[in-house]
């Protein structure tokens, strides 16, 4: 470590599970952060001032002033330009530490993408908000024999599990099969529906950033290997011993039905009245898009140089260059999909 270094991450050595040796191995590990959301950005926030060597934070949308409230990387500003979440994050992380290589990526994980997106990093985080990119993710995981830090919050309320295959029960053990588990893993359950609270999503995003720490220096003997459950309104914490699963369809027979998945359905969004719409890869030009739009009868034509955004009363589109579109308005797919049609072409 160059004597820098060492002043800078020196209350971190003195840890003892830490140490020299395994601060050295922390700035050389890798991690991809999947999802830059309320959890994402606490975990970003805390692994980058930690010190690693590189930080890949892959996420979907973009920022809106209803996540300021928790999302702790983003300010203001960004809400007012609309930036996509993974530039924002990446602007604020690479200030916060410059020892770290922080990559985001602009994209919505999918059976296409996922491998090439996770592949090369010591450690995936969780950071999605639904259940589907989470099962995609675990299958992934699995497929690339990498370790995976299970998390999400609703309510007052989080869960967090370090999956390593072949070792612990993956997220297909705890959820698939047995009805009752996901509703006790939060599945049901969406910002939505129950709002979510800041303060729980630190206590999640802390216990996920510790196992990741163990992982990534060195010290996976330290990991406690349990499923960990908090409701921080509350003060109810449990730790659960879950078992794997001898026949389950992911860690055991890998049947990856989430990655070997067809092209990912229409979904809705969690946190607002919206739908995205994936199209098989194009690409769209969006200062010329935006130009066809203001002389159709699109009315508050907006981009930047990430998306483009205009109004068709009551609806909002919001459309990627990639060819993705948020509708926001509805959750019915099939009015997303003609308004799509309409504005974007089929
Ligand atoms: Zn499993």
């Amino acid at each position: 470590m160059h004597p820098d270094q060492f002043e800078k991450y020196s209350r971190q050595v003195l840890f003892a599970g830490i140490g020299e040796k395994g601060q050295e191995r922390l700035l050389a590990s890798s991690a991809v952060l999947v999802g830059c959301g309320a959890l994402g950005t606490v975990t970003a926030n805390l692994l980058v001032r930690a010190g690693l060597g590189r930080l890949r934070v892959i996420d979907r949308d973009f920022v809106e002033p209803s996540n300021l409230q928790r999302q702790t990387l983003f300010e203001e500003a960004d809400a007012r330009e609309s930036l996509p979440k993974a530039v924002a994050a990446e602007r604020r992380l690479r200030g916060i530490n410059s020892d770290v290589k922080v990559e985001g990526v602009v994209a919505d994980m999918t059976p296409a993408n996922a491998r090439e997106l996770l592949e090369g990093h010591a450690l995936i985080l969780d950071g999605t908000d639904n259940f589907e990119t989470r099962l995609l993710v675990n299958d992934a995981a699995i497929a690339l024999v990498l370790p995976f830090i299970y998390a999400a919050a609703v309510g007052s309320y989080g869960v967090t599990m370090a999956i390593r295959p072949g070792e612990t029960p993956c997220l297909a053990c705890l959820l698939e099969g047995d009805e009752n588990s996901s509703a006790a893993l939060g599945a049901e359950a969406t910002c939505d529906t129950a709002g979510v609270l800041n303060a729980a999503v630190g206590v999640v995003a802390s216990v996920q950033v510790t196992e990741a720490l163990k992982i990534l220096a060195g010290r996976p003997e330290a990991l406690h290997g349990r499923l960990i459950s908090c409701d921080a309104w509350t003060g109810r914490f449990q730790t659960i011993r879950a078992p794997r699963n001898p026949n389950c369809r992911a860690c055991a027979r890998h049947e990856f039905i989430y990655l070997e998945g067809e092209a990912q359905p229409h979904i809705t969004m969690c946190g607002r009245d919206s739908v995205q719409i994936h199209e098989r890869s194009r690409k769209f030009d969006l200062a010329d898009l935006g130009a066809r739009l203001v002389s159709a009868s699109a009315s508050d034509v907006r981009n930047n140089q990430f998306l483009l955004r205009f109004r068709v009363p009551p609806y909002e589109m919001t459309v990627f260059a990639d060819g993705r579109a948020i509708v926001k308005g509805t959750t019915d797919p099939a009015v997303a999909r003609s308004l799509y049609a309409r504005y974007l072409g089929a």
